[in-house]
């Protein structure tokens, strides 16, 4: 499934409105120092589940919410939204019956995160289990960040092994084997 269009609003630099478009092809982000392009890949991963405040470099996830700047208030909620193409109806079953599928996340200052798909609420494990099926997500080899190459050199065999799950497709099986086995 393609990702086609990603919408931010209070989210860490991105305090109006703004929404990304997503073309066939390779797209470039560029810009000087500080504009915001890190935080662009970081909304990417923040709406598709991540739970780790540290690796949005934030101090807590509020932190992800704008905190203001000389003449602009701090926002109380930050939501980030992302369009995919599913055209192709890949989705699970139960998000399966329109051609875009659309994925809030958003958070409310001390009230933690709510995620939507198609405006339905949902649960962040909801989003988790798509985004593993569709071999991608918060945690996905394909979101690489700055000194993960040495990492995967570095990593134990077991922890190389996870990243091959998730490239092929099956972490999604992980999560519900691990839930089986809780009930
Ligand atoms: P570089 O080229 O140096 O990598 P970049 O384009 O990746 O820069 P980012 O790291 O994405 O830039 O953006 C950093 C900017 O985002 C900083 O100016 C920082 O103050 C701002 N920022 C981060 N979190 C927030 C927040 N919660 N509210 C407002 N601004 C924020
Ligand atoms: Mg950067």
């Amino acid at each position: 499934m393609k990702i086609t269009r990603l919408r931010l609003l209070g989210f860490k630099s991105f305090v109006d409105p703004t929404e990304l478009v997503i073309e066939p092809g390779l797209t470039g982000v560029v810009g000087p120092n500080g504009c915001g392009k890190s935080n662009l890949l970081e909304a990417l991963r923040w709406v598709m589940g991540e739970t780790s405040h540290k690796s949005m470099r934030a101090a807590a996830m509020d932190d992800v919410i704008f905190s203001g700047t000389t003449g602009r208030p701090e926002r109380q909620s930050a939501e980030v939204t992302m369009f995919l193409d599913n055209s192709a109806r890949r989705a699970p079953a139960e998000f399966n019956d329109s051609d875009t599928i659309e994925i809030t996340r958003r958070i409310e200052r001390d009230a933690g995160s709510a995620y939507r798909i198609n405006g339905r609420e949902v649960r962040a494990r909801d989003v988790k289990v798509l985004f593993e099926d569709a071999a991608t997500g918060a945690r996905s080899p394909a979101l690489v960040r700055q000194g993960q190459i040495g990492e995967l050199v570095n990593a134990k065999p077991e922890q190389r092994r996870r990243i091959l799950e998730d490239a092929a497709g099956i972490a999604g099986l992980h999560t519900r084997r691990h839930e089986a086995e809780l009930r």
